[in-house]
């Protein structure tokens, strides 16, 4: 089944799994081998690019339990399921196992969340739009006013665990192997293993991919989506369910717009096509433009949750 796109060949493994190199390559699991020392094992063998998302997150924003069949309806497109040996209505079926237990485990991550008072942001992107660099230079400010922790995905490397660590603030790198998006399971064992804190600001970067992290809910508040501007305009359209999941889109490398003839209206109006309530900032990581509206933004999801955050907007 992962010949539809290679989402579980491999071992996700949070960290210090990549030193012990072991599950680097190659290695296949089967289904739900439960968790052992050091690895996450999600049995995570269907990928879902035809699948069609029916919750969002966008609006209520807040940490809320999700639940409910029906999330994802594989049968939107069945032909674009073909497996060897299976037939569509088997892979179908397994989606939505799959997706099925993934909700169920969000649940649990977003109740554990709420307990701790937990702020959690999903952030998603395309390679290279820079999550990172708008974490590292975020994390920096907003250190001052929450407690912070990191959860990197990546498919391999701990490179940008080890950007947000040197600004001092706790980061745990899962890495996804062959995997191309983050799961709620993953997270719920990258999570324990951040030192404790409570009634903070937690920040999830996803693996860079604008398809399936779209389809799985990690128990976050709600999703960000960061596009750069040398990506072009029409991502809104491409990617729509990513931008429709997404609360607000973080338009970063603005400092390159008029160099890239980028036309920042068209992608917001694009956005707003298939998302009219996402919110918009323009932002450069690299020159810090627009960061103190982030920030503010960041501050009023805290206060607008049910279980105020601690500190003060920066
Ligand atoms: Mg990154
Ligand atoms: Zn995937």
């Amino acid at each position: 089944m992962c010949s539809i796109c290679g989402c579980s060949e491999g071992a996700p493994s949070t960290e210090p799994t990549h030193a012990q190199g072991a599950h680097a390559n190659g290695h296949r699991h089967a289904h739900d081998h439960g968790h052992h020392l050091d690895h996450v094992h999600t049995g995570q063998d269907v990928h879902h690019s035809h699948r069609r998302q029916h919750h969002r997150h966008r609006d209520h924003g807040r940490q809320q339990a999700h639940g409910g069949p029906g999330l994802v309806d594989c049968a939107a497109d069945p032909a674009g399921l073909k497996v060897a040996g299976m037939s569509s209505e088997r892979v179908i079926r397994v989606g939505r196992d799959i997706l099925g237990k993934n909700v169920r485990i969000a649940a649990d991550n977003r109740a554990k969340f709420l307990a701790d008072d937990m702020l959690v942001f999903n952030l998603v992107s395309s390679p290279g739009a820079g999550k990172t660099s708008l974490l590292v230079r975020a994390v920096c400010e907003l250190k001052r006013s929450w407690p912070l922790g990191v959860i990197e995905g990546d498919q391999q490397t701990s490179n940008d665990a080890e950007r947000i660590r040197a600004t001092g603030v706790p980061a745990i790198q899962i890495n996804t192997g062959k995997g191309c998006h983050l799961d709620a399971a993953m997270v719920s064992e990258a999570y324990r293993r951040l030192p404790p804190f409570k009634r903070g600001i937690l920040f999830i970067e996803n693996v860079g991919n604008l398809v399936c992290p779209a389809a799985f809910d990690l128990g976050e508040a709600c999703k960000i989506v960061v596009l750069s501007t040398t990506e072009g305009e029409d991502k809104p359209l491409k990617y729509p369910e990513m931008f429709a999941a997404s609360s607000l889109m973080l338009i970063n490398k603005i400092d390159l717009a008029r160099l890239v003839d980028f036309d920042l209206g068209r992608t917001v109006e694009y956005a707003r096509r298939v998302n009219p309530g996402i919110e918009v900032l323009t932002v450069s990581a690299r020159t810090g433009e627009g960061l103190a509206a982030l920030y503010a933004w960041i501050g009023k999801q805290a206060a607008d949750q049910t279980h105020p955050v601690a500190g003060t907007t920066p």
